[in-house]
């Protein structure tokens, strides 16, 4: 394969799987004049696993911007660059995003490579609607501003895919019942194409307590994927939520489970049991 001079490629690399990495990006990263990666010594790692010599520059969250024209003057004495973050796809809740704008600005080809995406790999296997998704990447780490974020996303229709730290999932999980309900259906997957695999789907509630019941469960890194609000479907409409929370600091949670059923209709013993998880 004769690799374009003047441009940059970007590569995938493995999420786990050393060997989830396409002969392309193998012969890119043979034959690129340097690898910017997000840690050298973790690219080095996977580049002695293959034999390849190429060298390496570090480009993470804190020296990209200060990179670009550094790389932009290679650019232009005609040398090839590949850029690879850690795992996975460069950019996709990663560093590159300015260096991409950079060099697409000063008039450079990008060239992208297909290969490993943990929110990709996680959707073909969930079972989860993918004619539309929406990626929101990771949430933030404080619990009211997590909240707050989720609110926004409520009525969101298509299917919600999240990137999480084992030491907030449970919070996480938490704070999903509290906004979308204890019956919206998530996928959490995690460890993807490692030993303990595990992709494992249920209502919300039900997921929390699966979590919770053995911490192996919360274990590793993970994708969350949340299925869509549906108006017409058993999930319980975000306003009902609402109510429910309200009457319930006046009243006993069945007696506000109850009268929100007559207001709003839906069965009062789901609103009953959704208020139980939402600590009411
Ligand atoms: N660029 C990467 C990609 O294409 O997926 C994502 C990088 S982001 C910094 C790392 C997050 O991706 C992890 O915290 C986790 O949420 C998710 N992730 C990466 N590898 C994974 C795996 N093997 N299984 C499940 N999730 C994974």
């Amino acid at each position: 394969m004769e690799l374009s001079s003047a441009t940059l490629y970007i590569v995938p690399t493995p999420i786990g799987n050393m060997a989830d990495i396409t002969l392309r990006a193998l012969t890119v990263l043979e034959q690129v004049d340097l690898i910017c990666a997000e840690d050298t010594r973790h690219t080095g790692k996977l580049l002695s696993h293959h034999n390849i010599t190429t060298q390496t520059m570090s480009v993470h969250d804190h020296n990209e911007r200060a990179r670009v024209q550094t790389l932009v003057n290679k650019l232009e004495q005609g040398q090839s660059i590949a850029l690879v973050s850690d795992a996975g796809t460069p950019l996709i809740s990663d560093p590159g995003y300015h260096l991409v704008n950079g060099i697409r600005d000063a008039g450079f080809k990008v060239v992208p490579l297909p290969g490993a995406c943990a929110a990709i790999t996680a959707l073909s296997a969930a079972g989860v609607a993918t004619d539309r998704f929406a990626f929101e990447g990771f949430l933030v780490a404080k619990s009211a501003g997590r909240q707050s974020q989720l609110a926004n996303l409520k009525s969101e229709p298509r299917t919600m895919v999240f990137y999480e730290s084992p030491r907030r999932i449970v919070d996480t999980i938490s704070d999903m019942i509290a906004v979308f309900g204890g019956e919206r259906h998530i996928v959490l997957a995690r460890e993807l194409t490692k030993t303990f695999e595990t992709i494992h789907g249920a209502p919300a509630g039900d997921l929390l307590e699966w979590l919770r019941s053995d911490e192996n469960n919360q274990r590793g890194e993970m994708v969350v994927m949340v299925a869509g609000y549906k108006a017409n479907d058993e999930t319980i409409a975000p306003e009902v939520i609402d109510a429910l929370k309200l009457l319930s600091e006046e009243l006993p949670l069945k007696k506000a489970a109850a009268l929100v059923a007559k207001l709003y209709g839906g069965k009062k013993n789901a609103l009953y049991k959704t208020g139980l998880e939402l600590g009411l």
